[in-house]
This record gives structure tokens, sequence and C-alpha cells, in this order.
């Protein structure tokens, strides 16, 4: 640690960063972005974050900076203008409230669909801080775990972290977890996911976890938890006053015959280049337990395939397994972080070619879209046509998964729903005895599976991404 203030957290929000050591660094201009953006969108940094990960002779290019704080380009020119007047000039939080309201609500807040579709039902009632998408993964929300140590600027969840969005977890314990699993004996993974649940202290972590560990949940192997603290404050599993209980609350998941995984977000290989980062992985998984790596492909942040090598790389030499590229998803600024399709391609393939066996466990780019998880494998002529060669990873029906299939190739697509099949064909083959059907009722008969062949039009309005 080179600055004693990043070794006690610190969040930073709107109404502290001025009192930052480092807010001097930015320009004018700087300033006034997020102060003004961070009325539309989350801010938060920390004192690691701030200390140790961004380079500041490198603002604003920086990408850690970029992942972190507010940029003037994430609104449009005239929204940003208008903004700009009503707080530093106007300052009628009346007018202000209406004008950011209406900005986010055109920049797609349709997370909205996060929490309400994939809902699984016990005795015909909704559980609330559920998700039941695939047959053998159910997430978990746990209402304490519904924050991070910072907050990344193209966060998909953004909705939720500025108040949006009405959070009805069940916060008081694993209860009705416990009881729908002990009732769907085909569920192997339960992923505990936020926010990030590893905000939470060792004490509520484990109210949510051991309770999973009783008898009648065999059928369990895995218990994954879904992570951005490994990279924004690896101190969580290093030197925190409960750290070395966290790491016992993994032995203790090992120990019972689980399989206790660490879903790590990583975005950026600075941000496993500190011996407190590489530590943390150390830590992990010298408990048994196992770390993977994921993240989204960000415009600005990390479109560099060497990136994403040194990344997988550094991450296989400490012991973690590479696991998923996404495909950043539509909503908040999109139009500024968002990349092609056919590019996202070129840079998984760029990265991928350069690793060995062991760091090509990775799959992407992958688009979480509503009928799955969808693999872009290539970009070929076939029969005389430019197509995507696309396939299922994990799919509401598991017997689409793996299965070969053709979009039209178009060069400027950014997501899934922009694409069309190939060869003149007028629905993917999934899409055959589509059916209208309430999304409640897909998830309530998803066994039988049969009634899983019952899908919507396909469109991106998925949920979470996490895994
Ligand atoms: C990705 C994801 C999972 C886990 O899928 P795996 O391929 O097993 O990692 C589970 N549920 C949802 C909603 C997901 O998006």
């Amino acid at each position: 640690m080179n600055t004693e203030d990043a070794v006690r957290f610190r969040p930073y929000t709107r109404s502290n960063i001025s009192e930052a050591p480092q807010w001097g660094k930015l320009t004018q201009d700087q300033r006034e972005s997020v102060t003004v953006i961070s009325r539309v969108l989350p801010f938060r940094v920390n004192s690691y974050v701030l200390g140790e990960l961004i380079d500041w002779d490198n603002i604003p290019d920086d990408p850690i900076y970029r992942l972190t704080f507010p940029h003037r380009d994430m609104l449009r020119p005239q929204e940003y203008e208008a903004l700009r007047d009503l707080v530093l000039v106007d300052k009628d939080e009346k007018k202000i409230e209406r004008m950011v309201h209406d900005i986010r609500m055109r920049m797609n807040p349709h997370p909205a669909g996060q929490m309400t579709h994939n809902v699984p039902y016990l005795d015909g009632r909704p559980l609330s801080g559920l998700q039941h998408k695939y047959r053998e993964t159910v997430l978990f929300f746990p209402k304490a775990g519904q924050s991070c140590h910072a907050y990344c600027t193209f966060c998909f969840r953004w909705p939720q972290f500025v108040g949006m969005e009405e959070l009805k977890f069940d916060a008081k314990d694993a209860s009705e977890l416990v009881a729908y699993l002990k009732r769907h004996k085909d569920v192997t993974d339960i992923l505990i996911t936020g926010g990030d649940p590893m905000v939470m202290n060792t004490r509520a972590l484990s109210s949510y976890i051991e309770p999973l560990l009783v008898p009648e949940l065999s059928h369990i192997q895995n218990i994954r938890i879904g992570t951005k603290s490994v990279a924004y404050w690896p101190q969580r599993f290093v030197n925190e006053k409960d750290s070395d209980d966290v790491l016992r609350l993994f032995e203790k998941v090992v120990a019972s015959g689980k399989n206790l995984a660490l879903m790590g977000h990583y975005n950026h290989p600075a941000e496993l280049r500190t011996p407190l980062a590489q530590q943390a992985v150390r830590r992990i998984i010298s408990t048994g337990a196992t770390l993977r790596i994921q993240a989204p492909l960000i415009r600005h942040i990390n479109e560099d395939p060497n990136g994403w090598a040194e990344l997988w790389t550094t991450g296989v030499r400490l012991g973690a397994i590479p696991y998923y590229m996404f495909v950043e998803r539509d909503t908040g600024p999109s139009h500024y972080f968002e990349l092609p399709l056919a590019k996202a391609y070129e840079v998984f393939q760029q990265a991928y070619k350069q690793v060995s066996g062991l760091a090509r466990t990775v799959r992407g780019p992958s688009m979480s879209a509503h009928p799955g998880k969808v693999v872009i494998d290539g970009i070929v002529t076939l029969a005389g046509e430019k197509v995507f060669a696309l396939q299922f990873l994990q799919a509401r029906n598991p017997d689409w998964v793996r299965r070969p299939f053709y979009a039209k190739f178009d060069p400027k697509a950014t997501w899934f729903d922009q694409l069309v099949p190939a060869f003149g064909e007028d629905k993917f083959f999934f899409q055959e005895d589509s059916a209208p059907a309430r999304e409640e009722q897909v998830v309530e008969h998803r066994i039988p599976v049969a009634s899983l062949k019952r899908t919507r039009e396909v469109h991106a309005d998925a949920p979470a991404d996490v895994s």
C-alpha cells in the first residue's frame, strides 16, 4: 500500500468526493462532469480504487478512472447542458429531480425486469429475492448484499443503486430459499449475488450460507458468490477485521463436501496487478474454494485484447479460472460503452489466441439474452452468405444448448435482438413453436421440461448476466 488512506475502507460518493486527496487532480471540467452526472447515474469509489488502481497521470483515459468516474459523454450533449444549468446555476431541486427522472427513463432502466422475470413460486406465492432461469442454478439476492465497495459506471444494475427500483428482498434469512431448494432436486448451483454479497460481514454471510449445508440439500453441489470485491476491495480477504473468519467460512463449505466458487468480476488487468489483489486470490484458493474470472467487454475500458490475455494468464498463474467474457447489455449509458458484436468477437479471438490451454476455459463473447446465453463462435461465409455462427452456452430449454445456429452478419449490431436468422429463414430454431406465455408461467411450469419449449419472442430484456 502506498498510502495510509488506502488501508482503511473509505467510500466516496457525490456528497464527499471533494474530500478525497485525489480530487485536486481532476480538472475543473472533470469535476463538473462528476457533480452533474452523478445526479443521474450511481457514483461510488473508495480509498483503494483511488489510491492503488487509478493512474492519476493518465486521467481521464485511465481505464479504472473510466470504470468508476462519470464522464460527460455518458449523457447526450443537450441533456448534459440542460442538467448542468439546473445543477450549477438554477439549483432548483424539484426541476433537477424531474430532469434526472426523464433522463433515467430514456436510458432503458428495464432491469425492473431483472427482478420480476424468472421469479420462482412456492405454493403459488412468488419468492422475492430469488431468480430461477436455468434449471441447474438459482440466483439469490440477500438484502444486505445489494451494494458494492465501488460502482462500475456501466453497471446494468444501476437503477437499484440510484433508488429507482423497489427491492423487496427477504432480508431476514435464507428460509424461503431453503424451502424452495428442498423441493427442487434438479438445482445443483446456488448463486448468491447482488450488488456484492461480500459487502456483508462474515456473520451475515454465514447466516445465508450455513443453512445450505444441511443434509436435505445434498443436491446443492456448488455455492457460488458473485463478487467485485476481489478487484475493488481485496482487503476483504486479507487484512480486515473478519477476513480470517470469511476464509474459515469458505473452508467450512468445502469441508461439507460442496464447492465454494467465487465468481470474481475483473474488468481490467490493473485490478489484478496489486500485491494485495494477488494475495486475496491466493488466500481464497488456499481454503479449497475456487475463483473464476468474468466480466463484460466495455468500450473505453477493456477493448484491448492484450489486456484480456494478461488478465486471464495472471489469473491462471495465481490459480484462478477464466470463465466468461460478456457482451455489455443495452441499458444506462450504453451508447458510451457498447461495441459491435463483430468487434467483440475480434477482441475475444485476438486475446484467446495468445494464451495457453489452461486459460482457454474462458468462453465468449456471450450475450445474456432472453432465451439464454448466446455465444458468438465466429463470423463465416456459408453458401455465399456472411453470417454469425452462434450457439447457446446456457438456455431456458436445456435442449437448445450447443446447437449451432446462424444469424445474418450485421457489422453494426450490438445485441442479440438486432440479429435476424441467416439464409432467409423467418425464425431461429428455438422460436419454432413459440406461443404467448407469461414469464411467470414459463418459470412456474419449468418442470416438467416440456413446457419450456413454449417461449416468448426473443428479446433482450433478460435478467442478470451474472453467473
Ligand atoms: C449466467 C447465469 C447463470 C449461470 O450460468 P452458468 O453458465 O452455469 O454459469 C444462472 N442464472 C442466470 C440468470 C444467468 O444469467
